[in-house]
């Protein structure tokens, strides 16, 4: 009722609405702030929280250009299982920290950062696109550029396309990394070919995509790719505040049988400092040390440095925020409105969207996304349903293959689905039973066809917004 009247509409109008968006409600009923944003803007409205309504976390993040100073890049390593990630990323820990300071002291915490010429770049120590995709499912994205490893006595494999097709959705940079020069069968022009497929096309060729040939095992070409690495950070201007209360992300966290619960933070702005009132995730504290990757105590950590800290009274969950506040009160406060917003998130991660329903964004006016992940039994078919879709043509609706491929439905495609809010359809193809289990926990819509005419038929049908819903 309280809605018809601010918005100066009949409330059976609302309600009609109500039950468009699935919903059943009287007029009395109280609604959660995401369906009160959903239905006023089906009415052409922009709904904005008030202030006092509004978690601090989400206050406007515009930041005055002047305060925002060059950061480190964070890079993930993704690729192919075996194609040398983790050597990878061992080697340049190696090499780049133990010539400077305590010999290898280096410790695992989650992420580590090298130094080339004073420039810093920070590793994310977790390989591959599932950590990274499992991340960004929980709405949190910590990468800017994936350095994709493809071994040269190999080539392009199922894993290496997953890891493109998962570092495209998230929109950051990728560099590619051909590895195991040093054997015999390299063959490195073959694997530059194969990538143009998926639109790496390296500078040479005329294209935009950063490669470097390396040996994790000998470190030839390493300094290279850490050169180009810092180069690429350089022409995207990574920036952030240094000078605030700190926000960051927990990469990892354990409770130490000694220490207490320990969590490992990225740093994503301001600076985070000994002493500091924190609410991570659900939990909250005081900071009382903060160690780096090489085990040395710091008193303070800038943006893109990962810590570990101590002081807080729980432990949380890899994926929650940090944020630094002014008083033990306010991180209390704070911490159990992160908790409710926890759960609300929760909520909203079941509200995925279905082939049936799936707007995207609240603004009537915004152009509709129909995001897919489509599988099928074969390239053939595979070819034949992505014509006949780039036909579907429809006003204010536009389809997104996000990834495309043969073989089953699996976990990582459910995962990309979870993170990008979209829609598996497979073709004479069926879900493992683990994916069909993670996708009705994270409610993702799964389906599947024998007949390509029915599958398009779905979708023209879907984004014209005439598809019943499937129970
Ligand atoms: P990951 O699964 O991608 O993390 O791959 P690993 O780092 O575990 O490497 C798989 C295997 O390849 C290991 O036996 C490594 O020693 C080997 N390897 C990794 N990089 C190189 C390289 O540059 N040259 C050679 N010859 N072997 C390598």
């Amino acid at each position: 009722r309280e809605i018809a009247q601010k918005i100066n509409v009949k409330e059976s109008e609302v309600i009609k609405k109500l039950i468009k968006l699935k919903t059943l409600a009287t007029i009395n009923q109280a609604l959660n702030i995401s369906l009160i944003e959903r239905v006023v803007s089906e009415f052409g409205y922009e709904p904005k929280l008030k202030e006092e309504e509004s978690l601090t976390f989400e206050e406007s993040e515009i930041e005055n250009e002047a305060d925002l100073k060059p950061r480190p890049p964070i890079v993930t390593v993704m690729g192919h299982v075996d194609h040398g990630k983790t050597t990878l990323l061992d080697k340049i820990q190696k090499t780049k920290i133990a010539s400077k300071e305590f010999r290898g002291i280096t410790q695992k915490i989650g992420a580590y950062q090298v130094e080339i010429s004073g420039k810093k770049i920070t590793f994310i120590d977790t390989p591959g696109h599932e950590a990274f995709t499992a991340m960004r499912a929980r709405g949190a994205n910590v990468t800017d550029i994936v350095i994709l490893v493809v071994a040269a006595d190999d080539g392009v494999k199922p894993q290496t396309i997953e890891a493109i097709q998962h570092a495209k959705a998230a929109g950051v940079q990728i560099m590619v990394a051909i590895n195991k020069i040093d054997k015999p069968g390299a063959q490195p022009e073959k694997i530059m070919q194969q990538l143009t497929e998926y639109g790496l096309i390296p500078e040479e060729w005329g294209g935009k995509t950063i490669f470097v040939k390396v040996s994790a095992k000998t470190g030839e070409g390493i300094d290279e790719l850490l050169e180009m690495t810092l180069l690429l950070a350089e022409l995207m201007e990574y920036k952030a505040n240094p000078k605030t209360l700190a926000r960051g992300l927990v990469l990892e966290a354990k409770l130490d049988k000694n220490r207490g619960p320990v969590a490992t933070i990225l740093v994503q702005k301001g600076t985070l400092k000994v002493g500091d009132f924190v609410c991570v995730g659900a939990a909250s504290g005081r900071i009382r040390a903060l160690i780096n990757d090489r085990g040395k105590r710091l008193k303070e950590a800038g943006p893109s440095t990962p810590v570990e800290i101590l002081g807080i009274n729980m432990v949380p969950e890899a994926g929650d925020n940090l944020i630094a506040v002014k008083s033990d009160k306010e991180a209390k406060l704070m911490a159990e409105k992160m908790l409710n917003k926890k759960k609300e998130l929760q909520m909203q991660r079941m509200k995925k969207p279905t082939l049936s329903c799936f707007v995207q964004g609240t603004n009537l006016s915004e152009v509709k996304e129909l995001r897919l992940i489509l599988k099928a039994d074969s390239q053939g078919s595979l070819e034949a349903i992505l014509t006949s879709l780039a036909k579907i043509k429809e006003e204010n609706v536009t389809i997104n293959i996000l990834s495309s491929g043969t073989g089953g439905i699996s976990e990582s495609d459910v995962m990309l689905a979870s993170a990008s809010q979209a829609i598996i359809i497979g073709f004479n193809v069926r879900p493992s039973n683990t994916a069909l289990k993670l996708a009705s926990e994270e409610g993702i819509d799964i389906r599947t066809y024998r007949v390509i005419y029915d599958l398009i038929e779905d979708i023209s049908k879907a984004v014209k917004g005439l598809l019943p819903p499937k129970y």
